[in-house]
């Protein structure tokens, strides 16, 4: 069986895909037998070491898989051998006052399966039952092992956290990123207008394919001045920020009184200069959110299998390739998934 792995943090040089030892099913696991697992940009956090975390090496990235259900624990009901499955990574203990207020996302101990423990970009996992959601048959493998973490995100973030509505105006940064393309494609359904940066004419015409009204190159323009021009100086209800400390500033000057920043990630930093007095004067809302609770994560998949949403595929490699896509994610190659496959299953 092998696995991707590395023995110690690093460049990309560290990534290898060896032998591992094969998965047994603890009494609540099901055992996987991987089709397809797509990056994303926690893989390459995690490789370079997260601030925090301590891990066990060598340690198996990835956080997004689908596959065939080989074996199943004793304990487990809700799957079966040949199903087909894909993996939702967030990890709670069900018992701090969180859980117990049905707030599996907000967990004392929450944790995601490949950021603090091992992960799923092998051929072969042993994944909690509860860590699965069924697939239909029919659904692409590349699909349905590339949509649950951008796709649950972005859900819970505009929808459940945001609370975006019909009509409200909503400026996406870094569109062409996996929770960018995401959260483009959930705005346009619910009905806001859409905005959305990008910083090449490829990027753009790629976000207006997912669902954006708006286009703006943020390396030609200044996005907020864009916003203010576009939006009869009122700027938007609400800004999706993953981007962090080179936007922060700019997505405050891009709302316009009242509205909301989501913010799921940080990916130029996490401590950025910020506006206090536009926060108040303005009576912004600073919104954070995390991954999603099993039933949001249903509603947003169930959405992905029949088709309203799609994962955009980047490109599919053999998993004997994994540093290669790592190099996609870092220089921001192309946009859409990157996906892995074993090297068994090509
Ligand atoms: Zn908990």
């Amino acid at each position: 069986m092998h696995a991707v792995q590395f023995e110690s943090h690093g460049d990309r040089d560290v990534i290898a895909y060896d032998e591992y030892p094969e998965p047994e099913p603890a009494a609540d696991e099901v055992v996987v037998d991987v089709e397809a697992a797509a990056l994303n940009h926690l893989d390459v956090w995690t490789r370079r070491g997260l601030p925090g975390i301590d891990l066990a090496f060598p340690h198996v990235p990835g956080s997004d898989a689908a596959g065939v259900v080989t074996e199943t624990g004793a304990d487990v009901e809700r799957f079966a051998v040949d199903d087909h499955v894909a993996v939702s990574a967030g990890v709670s203990c069900g018992t701090c006052e969180f859980c117990r207020d049905g707030e599996p996302t907000m967990c004392v101990d929450f944790h995601l399966l490949g950021e603090h423990v091992p992960g799923v970009h092998a051929e072969r996992v042993a994944v909690p039952a509860d860590n699965l959601v069924p697939v239909p048959d029919g659904v692409d493998w590349t699909v349905a092992g590339s949509a649950s973490l951008v796709f649950q995100t972005a859900w819970r973030m505009l929808v459940e956290r945001g609370e975006i509505r019909p009509g409200e105006s909503v400026l996406v940064l870094g569109a062409s990123g996996g929770v960018g393309h995401a959260a483009v494609q959930i705005a346009d359904y619910v009905g806001c207008e859409v905005f959305a940066t990008a910083s090449s004419d490829e990027k753009l015409s790629y976000a207006a394919d997912c669902g954006a009204d708006h286009t703006i190159d943020y390396e030609a323009t200044d996005f907020a001045e864009a916003i203010r021009e576009q939006t009869g100086h009122r700027g938007v209800d609400v800004v999706v920020d993953h981007v962090g400390a080179t936007t922060w500033r700019d997505s405050l000057r891009s709302l316009a009184k009242g509205g909301r920043l989501l913010t799921c990630g940080a990916t130029t930093g996490g401590n950025p200069e910020t506006d206090v007095n536009r926060i108040f004067w303005n009576q912004l809302q600073v919104i954070g959110s995390t991954m999603a609770s099993p039933g949001e994560v249903d509603d947003v998949l169930s959405l992905v299998w029949d088709g309203t949403f799609e994962p955009r595929i980047r490109e599919v490699l053999p998993m004997s390739e994994a540093a290669r896509g790592h190099e996609l994610l870092e220089n921001r190659e192309g946009f859409g998934k990157v996906v892995l496959r074993p090297d068994s299953e090509l």
